[in-house]
């Protein structure tokens, strides 16, 4: 960005909502792309050349206008908890840090809750209860994280059970976005439509107005059960995830030693042993424990329902939490995101257990994909260079095991992308330029661009700032 973009900027906002000191870039530049060593050897010198932070959809609309005459790299933000890179400015430019457009503007009686791009979902989830409802599915991440980053970057979570991933069933109703263009236009997409920027990494619009369709709210309670090992443990999982008379908004498995480091929970937890955490209706919990006991479980920790929340909350080890608490313990581990068969899997374990042993650890959790109960899984490999990690994905592929690869920082090959081309197609109504998070959606050629303007040539550059060109 040149001087002359920063003095245009100037006219735009504030100059406490432009940041530009190099600490404050960084920390808003970045997700927990560190969760992969990949990314973080890839990423970790990208930087935005500046931040803006938006209090009104008129500053969105006329920031959108600036970079597109501009020609500035565009790339969103929401509450930056992503761990893919997704949200990291690999081209430089501008970041919009959306936060603190976060209303959420109404719940109808049909249980459509329409909010602006950084209402964040735990947030969503409190109005929501106190109107007889509640999210259909969220990630673990709740309490920060913004609904339009949950649609452009997340895919599901604690709820997927029930209502399979954020993807279906109706569950993201409408996605309202701001084009890139010199006129910036509001587009409202619904039905099928949503596919077109749903898991974009805000490639292709920005999302500007969201709306969810609510499930009616149950009082959750909450049961851990350990077993002597994983095959009891997932059995028992299994069993109770296909059973229809459990209202369930998690089930989840995991192999010893992942619990040793889930550090707050030490004083429940035995060594050693597989666990299982549920949250099942509260009316529920006793006879779930009674099935553990009577499956050969221990049910180590039960917590009846309360509001609001208070005391250990098993959500937050599950989904990629997990990953982070292993983590913590143990920095040469990371993780992948597979779909196990629903009918091979327990053959599927095996083949990967007798392949990399303590290596790949098991952490499932069970979601409705399609209406079938699946193991989805969030295994926690150690990781010793690429070659190893590129060879267990490549395993799970041989056998059957799909994987989304969280090891790559572009759409295409993340495991999401669609065949229908509708992802692409949407970048070249609303992001022809091609500058909304540039590099992150390989199958797209910008419209050609044009010899600068004079003015723009001779810009003269900020001496701090990498000089940064629009991909090609
Ligand atoms: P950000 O990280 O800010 O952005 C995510 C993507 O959305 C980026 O590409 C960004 O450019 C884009 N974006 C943001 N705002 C807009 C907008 N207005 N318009 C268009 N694009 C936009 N994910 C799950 O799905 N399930 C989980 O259970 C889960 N658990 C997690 C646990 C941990 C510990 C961590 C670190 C991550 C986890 N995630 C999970 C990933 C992430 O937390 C979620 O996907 C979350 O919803 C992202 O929201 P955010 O506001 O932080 O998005």
């Amino acid at each position: 960005m040149t001087t002359a973009d920063f003095n245009a900027l100037a006219q735009l906002l504030p100059p406490d909502r432009i940041v530009t000191t190099p600490e404050r870039l960084e920390s808003l530049s970045r997700d927990f792309y560190w969760y992969s060593p990949v990314l973080k050897r890839e990423l970790s010198d990208k930087l935005a050349e500046v931040v803006v932070q938006p209090h009104s959809r008129a500053e969105v609309v006329a920031l959108v206008s600036f970079t597109h005459q501009r020609r500035i790299p565009l790339t969103l933000r929401g509450a930056g908890t992503g761990n893919y890179g997704q949200c990291i400015p690999t081209h430089g430019g501008m970041v919009m840090d959306l936060a603190a457009l976060d209303t959420i503007h109404s719940i109808g009686p049909d249980g459509i809750v329409t909010c602006d791009p950084a209402a964040r979902l735990g947030a969503i989830e409190r109005v929501a209860r106190q109107s007889g409802w509640e999210l259909r599915c969220y990630p673990s991440t709740y309490v920060k994280a913004s609904v339009a980053g949950f649609c452009a970057g997340g895919s599901g979570g604690i709820g997927s059970i029930q209502w399979g991933a954020l993807r279906e069933n109706g569950t993201v109703h409408s996605l309202t976005v701001l084009s890139l263009e010199a006129q910036p236009r509001e587009v409202r997409l619904s039905g099928p439509e949503i596919f077109q920027v749903l898991h974009a990494w805000g490639t292709n619009g920005i999302i500007i107005e969201v709306e969810l369709r609510l499930a009616p709210k149950t009082d959750w309670g909450q049961l851990a059960v350990a077993f002597d090992d994983f095959a009891g443990a997932f059995d028992f999982a299994e069993a109770i995830s296909r059973n229809d008379s459990f209202r369930k908004r998690l089930a989840t498995v995991f192999e010893w030693p992942i619990p040793g480091a889930f550090t707050p929970l030490q004083k429940w937890i035995p060594e050693g042993k597989a666990l299982c955490f549920f949250e099942v209706a509260d009316d529920q919990l006793q006879r779930l424990a009674d099935a553990a006991r009577n499956a050969g479980g221990n049910p180590c920790f039960i917590a009846p329902f309360s509001e609001p929340r208070r005391g250990a909350q098993l959500s937050d080890y599950t989904w990629n939490h997990t990953t982070l608490w292993a983590l913590k313990q143990d920095p040469s581990l990371t993780y992948l995101q597979c779909g196990f068969s629903a009918t091979e899997a327990r053959s599927q374990f095996r083949a990967l257990k007798s392949r990399f042993g303590a290596d790949f650890l098991l952490h499932i959790e069970f979601v409705r994909s399609g209406g079938v109960i699946t193991p989805g899984a969030i295994p926690v490999v150690r990781y010793t260079d690429d070659e190893r990690l590129q060879a267990m994905i490549e395993f799970c592929g041989s056998i059957g095991v799909s994987v989304a690869n969280p090891h790559v920082n572009f759409l295409e090959a993340s495991g999401r992308w669609r065949p229908d081309d509708a992802k692409r197609r949407a970048k070249e109504l609303y992001d022809p330029r091609g500058l909304l998070n540039p590099g992150k959606m390989r199958d797209f050629t910008p419209e050609p661009i044009p010899a600068p303007a004079p003015a723009e040539a001779t810009g003269e550059r900020l001496p701090r700032v990498r000089s940064q060109t629009v991909p090609a």
